[in-house]
C-alpha cells in the first residue's frame, strides 16, 4: 500500500530523505502524518524516524545545507528545516526504564523496537519516502477500522506512561468510530490504573482535554472516562450527560472545546486544566450566562457572537429546549450593537454613584428589550 500527498512529495522533504538515504540510512515518515493521510485528514506536522544517530542526522543535514535545530537531541530528536518545512527526525528508540512519566531510552537500529514503544497501533505505522507503507505491528487494519488499540499489553503500557490513559480517550474521540465502541481491554486497563492520572502535570492534562473536547463527537469518550473514574480525576464534578445533546444541536456549527467544557460543568476548570486567564474567564462567563435570561442579541452584545453562541447552545443542551428561532442573526445583531446611552447623556444633573446606578439600570432595560429600546425611549 502506498500513500501520497503534497506534504510527502514536497521537494524539501524529498531532498532531506534523499541525503539521508544516500548516506546509507533508513528514513521513514511516522505517526500523525501517516495516520492522518490514511484517514483522509489534514496533516499538520511531519515526524520522521531513522536508524541514523542524532549527531549523524545533524552532520548529514548540515552538510546538505539544511538548517538544523537540536530540539531534543538527548532524546534523539532533531528538527531539520528543508524547503521551509519543519521535520522532526527521531532516531529509532527502545525504552530502558520508565517511571510512569519519563522514559530512559537508548537508540536502536531496529524499526520493530521503535514501533513497539509507540502507544497505539494506528500510531506505529511508517511510510517510506516513496509513500510505501511499512506496518511492523499490523496496525493498518486497526487504523482502517478506526480502532484505537494499545501496542502490547495495555496495563503495562499505561504503567510506563500514565499520559497514555488520556491519549487513549483522546484518540478514541478524534479518530475512533463512535458506533463501534471503545476497545474493551484498553478501557479496563484505564479503569484499573485511573489513579495514575493524579501524577500527571495539569498542563499535559489540559492539552489532552482541549484536543479531546474539540473532536466532532467527544460524547462516547467522555462517557467512558466517567465510567472508569478518569473524568473525576481530570475535572471533579464534571458530568458528561449533556455533551451528546450538545453535539446534536451543534450539527453544522464548528466544535469549540470551551463550549463543551462549560457544558461538562463541575469545578472551575482553570486550575485543573491549567487554563490561561483569558480561557478561564471565557468558560466561567459562559457557565454564568447559561442560567441568565439574556436573549441571544443581548448575549451577542455582552460576550460577542462566538461566546454568545456558546451560551445559546449550552442552554439548549442543558435545558433540553430547541434553539431559539433567529438566534444566529440575533447574535450578530447584538455583537454589532452599541449601547445608545453614555454618561454624558445623564450629566450634569447626575454624578458619581447615582450616575453609575442609572447607567446600569438603563443598560438592564435595554438588554431586556432585546436591544430594541432607542436612546430617546431610554432617556424619556
Ligand atoms: P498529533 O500531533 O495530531 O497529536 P501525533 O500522532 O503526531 O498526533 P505526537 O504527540 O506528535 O502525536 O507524537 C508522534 C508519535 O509519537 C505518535 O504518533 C506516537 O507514535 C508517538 N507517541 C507520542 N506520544 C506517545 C506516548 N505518550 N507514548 C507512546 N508513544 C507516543
Ligand atoms: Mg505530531
Amino acid at each position: 500500500m502506498r500513500i501520497g500527498g503534497v506534504w510527502l512529495n514536497h521537494p524539501g522533504t524529498q531532498a532531506l530523505c534523499a541525503v539521508l538515504g544516500l548516506a546509507g540510512h533508513r528514513i521513514l515518515f511516522v505517526g500523525g502524518c501517516v495516520r492522518n493521510t490514511l484517514m483522509l485528514r489534514p496533516v499538520t506536522d511531519i515526524d520522521l524516524a531513522t536508524d541514523a544517530l542524532p549527531q549523524v542526522v545533524v552532520e548529514v543535514a548540515e552538510a546538505a545545507g539544511f538548517r538544523v535545530i537540536p530540539t531534543g537531541i538527548d532524546h534523539g530528536t532533531v528538527t531539520v528545516i528543508a524547503g521551509g518545512i519543519h521535520h522532526e527526525i527521531t532516531t529509532f528508540r527502545r525504552d530502558l526504564e520508565t517511571d510512569g512519566r519519563h522514559a530512559l531510552v537508548s537508540f536502536s537500529g531496529d524499526l520493530r523496537e521503535d514501533a513497539a514503544r509507540r502507544d497505539f497501533t494506528m500510531n506505529a505505522l511508517y511510510a517510506e519516502p516513496s509513500g510505501e507503507i511499512v506496518d511492523p505491528l499490523g496496525g493498518l487494519p486497526d487504523l482502517l477500522a478506526h480502532r484505537v488499540r494499545f501496542v502490547g499489553d495495555p496495563e503495562q503500557r499505561i504503567r510506563e506512561d500514565y499520559l497514555r490513559i488520556l491519549r487513549f480517550f483522546r484518540f478514541h474521540a478524534v479518530y475512533g468510530d463512535p458506533s463501534q465502541g471503545i476497545n474493551a481491554e484498553g478501557l479496563a486497563a484505564c479503569a484499573a490504573l485511573a489513579e495514575g492520572v493524579d501524577g500527571l502535570s495539569r498542563e499535559r492534562i489540559g492539552a489532552e482535554m482541549r484536543k479531546l473536547l474539540a473532536a466532532s463527537n467527544p460524547a462516547p469518550a467522555l462517557a467512558s472516562m466517567a465510567s472508569t473514574g478518569v473524568l473525576r480525576r481530570v475535572l471533579p464534578g464534571a458530568d458528561p450527560r449533556f455533551i451528546a445533546p450538545l453535539c446534536h444541536l451543534e450539527a453544522d456549527i464548528a466544535p469549540r472545546w470551551q463550549r463543551r467544557l462549560a457544558v461538562l460543568g463541575g469545578e472551575d476548570p482553570g486550575p485543573h486544566l491549567r487554563l490561561s486567564r483569558q480561557e478561564q474567564t471565557e468558560v466561567a462567563r459562559t457557565k454564568d450566562e447559561i442560567g441568565s435570561t439574556l436573549s441571544p442579541a443581548a448575549l451577542g452584545w455582552k460576550l460577542g457572537a462566538t461566546p454568545g453562541a456558546d451560551v445559546v447552545l449550552a442552554r439548549a443542551a442543558l435545558l433540553e429546549t430547541p434553539m431559539p428561532p433567529g438566534w444566529r442573526s440575533d447574535l450578530d445583531r447584538g455583537a454589532g450593537s452599541t449601547f445608545p446611552i453614555s454618561a454624558a447623556d445623564l450629566m450634569p444633573h447626575m454624578q458619581g454613584q447615582a450616575l453609575g446606578a442609572k447607567l446600569k439600570e438603563l443598560e438592564a432595560r435595554w438588554l431586556s428589550s432585546d436591544l430594541k429600546l432607542t436612546r430617546a425611549a431610554l432617556l424619556a
